[in-house]
């Protein structure tokens, strides 16, 4: 008899790594770029989030993204600011 090893591998994503807590859930949170003489932060990014402790978890895609979205925002000579991540895949 063998046990599902997938089974217990998205048990494991499933769990906070910061508070083992199987609390993660589909939300949004605010991600800060501090470069340099840049500092630009991206408000309401969508993430997987621990509701226990608050920790994000990016997901890989759109952490691309996200840094993709701050280097045209840096090349237009912007080096402080706010955004929004919905605002600025909108206007794509
Ligand atoms: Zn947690």
């Amino acid at each position: 008899m063998e046990k599902g090893l997938s089974e217990s591998k998205v048990s494991v994503f499933m769990n906070c790594v910061i508070c083992r807590r199987p609390e993660i859930a589909a939300g949004f949170t605010s991600i800060a770029f501090e470069r340099d003489e840049v500092t630009l932060v991206i408000n309401s990014v969508p993430t997987q989030i621990c509701r226990n402790c608050g920790e994000a978890y990016l997901e890989e895609d759109i952490n691309i993204h996200l840094l993709g979205l701050v280097e045209e925002i840096v090349e237009e000579g912007i080096t402080h600011g706010e955004y929004d991540y919905t605002e600025l895949v909108d206007k794509k």
